[in-house]
C-alpha cells in the first residue's frame, strides 16, 4: 500500500532536518522524501498534513504496563494503545511486575506479547533479583532476552556495593543502570517537605531524600565507568548535581516527567490522590531549576512514568493511596502547552528529549526520513486546542490530574511496522 503524507513540515534535528515536504510510504517504508509525481499521488492515499510536524516516532522510557500480574489496571495491549494514541510508536516498560522482570522468560513474554502492536515495547529488567537490593539479576541472560537497561524502579538499588556490581555488570554490554533515586530511610512521607505538608499536616518526604541517591550514584557512575540514567527527577538540587557531573563528564543522564515541570506540592491542598506520585510534586522553585535543566540539557528526556491504578485503589485515604498518575495521552500536550509555547524550549528540543535522546540512552537506532528507512514517525499539531477527557483514555485505569485541561498540541497520527493510528484507529498500510 502506498500513503502520502502531504504538505508536513519534516522535522528531525538529527538530520538538521527542518523542512515542509511530502513523503511517500510504501508498504511501511519511506521510498520517497519530497519529488514526488502526478503518478504517486494518484497511486496513493494521500493525508492532508499541512501546518503539522513529522517527527521520529516519540519514545518514552518510562512506562509501567502492570502486565503481568495487574492486567485489571493496564494490560501490555492497552497500555500500548494509550501510548499511540498520545504520539508513542515506542516505549520501555519498567519492571516492577508481579512476577518482577527479573527472567528472561518473562522479557520474552513481554516482547512476545506486543510484537503485533504498532507499538514496539522494550522491558527494562529489574537490576536485582526480585527488585530486592541484595542480589544482581542475571543480567547477561536478561539483555539476550532483549532487555534495554536495568532499574529496581519503585525504589532504589538498595546499597552502594550492590549499585556497584550491578553497574560494573551493565558496563559490559553499555546498558544503562536507570535509577529511581530515594534514600529508603527517608522515604516514608506522603508528599513533599515544605510550609504545604506542615499547613496539610501530612507525613513529609524532603528533597533531600532524592538528592543523596543522586549523588551516590554519580560518584559511582565516575568510579566504575558505567551509565546511570537518573529516572524522574524531582528537585532543584539534583538538577545542580547531574549538571555538575555532566561538566566533569561523568556518564550520567537524567528524564524528567511532565507532572514535574507544571504541578507543585501545592496542588495537594484538595487531598485528591491524583496528584500523589514518587518522587513528590516538588516546590515551585524546584520546578523552574527542572525547566531550566530541560533548556541546558542537563535534563535529556520527558518520559511519563505511566502509572496506572485503579480506581478503588485511588479512593483511598490521602496517606494510604498508591503512588502515580497516568501520563502516555497528556504528555505530549502538556509539554508543547508548557515549555513550547512558552518558549522555555524550541521545537527541536523537544523532539530531542521524547524522541532522540531516549532511544540514545538505551542504545537504540533513531529513525531518519530517507528513502529505504522504515517508517516510524508521529504527526504533531502544535496548534490543536483540546480538552482531557480520561473517560475516552485508553488506558484501562483512569487516574489522572490534568482531566479537564485545555492543552495545545497534540499527536495526531503515529506511523510504525506497517500500521497508523489516525482519527482513532488502527490502520494497515
Ligand atoms: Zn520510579
Amino acid at each position: 500500500m502506498k500513503i502520502i503524507l502531504k504538505d508536513v513540515t519534516l522535522l528531525n534535528p538529527e538530520q538538521k532536518l527542518n523542512e515542509k515536504k511530502d513523503l511517500l510510504i510504501e508498504d511501511g517504508i519511506i521510498s520517497k522524501v519530497g519529488g514526488m509525481t502526478e503518478e504517486d499521488y494518484e497511486k496513493s492515499t494521500v493525508y492532508e498534513f499541512a501546518g503539522k510536524y513529522c517527527v521520529p516516532g516519540l519514545f518514552d522510557m518510562h512506562v509501567h504496563l502492570r502486565e503481568p500480574g495487574r492486567e485489571d489496571e493496564e494490560t501490555i495491549e492497552t497500555g500500548s494503545n494509550a501510548a499511540a494514541a498520545g504520539g508513542f510508536t515506542e516505549i520501555a516498560c519498567m519492571p516492577n511486575t508481579t512476577p518482577d522482570i527479573d527472567s528472561a522468560e518473562i522479557v520474552r513474554y513481554i516482547k512476545e506479547k506486543s510484537k503485533d502492536h504498532l507499538v514496539e515495547v522494550y522491558p527494562i529488567a529489574a537490576a536485582t533479583k526480585k527488585r530486592q537490593g541484595e542480589a544482581i539479576s542475571p543480567m547477561f541472560e536478561l539483555y539476550e532476552a532483549g532487555a534495554v537497561g536495568f532499574s529496581d524502579d519503585g525504589v532504589a538499588i538498595k546499597t552502594a556495593s550492590v549499585l556497584k556490581n550491578a553497574l560494573e555488570y551493565s558496563k559490559m554490554f553499555d546498558v544503562p543502570i536507570i535509577e529511581h533515586c530515594e534514600d529508603e530511610t527517608l522515604a516514608d512521607g506522603a508528599m513533599n517537605e515544605g510550609i504545604t505538608s506542615t499547613i496539610l499536616g501530612l507525613p513529609p518526604l524532603p528533597s533531600v531524600s532524592e538528592d543523596i541517591i543522586v549523588i551516590r550514584d554519580i560518584l559511582m557512575a565516575e568510579y566504575t565507568g558505567g551509565k546511570v540514567h537518573i529516572a524522574h527527577i524531582s528537585t532543584k538540587k539534583a538538577v545542580e548535581l547531574v549538571r555538575w557531573a555532566k561538566e566533569r563528564n561523568i556518564n550520567v543522564t537524567a528524564e524528567v516527567t511532565p507532572h514535574h515541570f507544571t504541578l507543585t506540592d501545592e496542588s495537594l491542598k484538595t487531598y485528591d490522590t491524583n496528584f500523589k506520585m514518587s518522587p513528590p510534586l516538588r516546590s515551585a522553585e524546584d520546578v523552574e531549576a527542572i525547566i531550566e535543566g530541560l533548556k541546558d540539557g542537563t535534563i535529556d528526556c520527558i518520559a511519563s512514568d505511566h502509572a496506572p491504578h485503579s480506581i478503588e485503589e485511588k479512593e483511598m485515604e490521602f496517606i494510604y493511596a498508591p503512588n502515580g498518575i497516568l501520563g502516555l495521552e497528556t504528555e505530549l500536550g502538556l509539554a508543547i502547552s508548557e515549555l513550547v509555547h512558552k518558549k522555555r524550549i524550541t521545537m527541536e528540543q523537544l523532539v530531542e528529549k521524547l524522541s532522540i535522546n531516549p532511544r540514545k540512552i538505551l542504545n537504540l537506532p533513531v529513525p531518519k526520513f530517507k528513502t529505504g528507512e522504515k517508517a516510524n514517525l508521529t504527526i504533531i499539531d502544535p496548534d490543536l486546542i483540546w480538552t482531557v477527557d480520561v473517560s475516552k483514555f485508553k488506558s484501562k485505569s483512569k487516574n489522572s490530574p490534568f482531566d479537564k485541561k485545555l492543552l495545545t498540541g497534540k499527536a495526531v497520527a503515529v506511523i510504525n511496522k506497517r500500521k497508523m493510528y489516525y482519527e482513532d484507529k488502527f490502520i494497515d498500510i
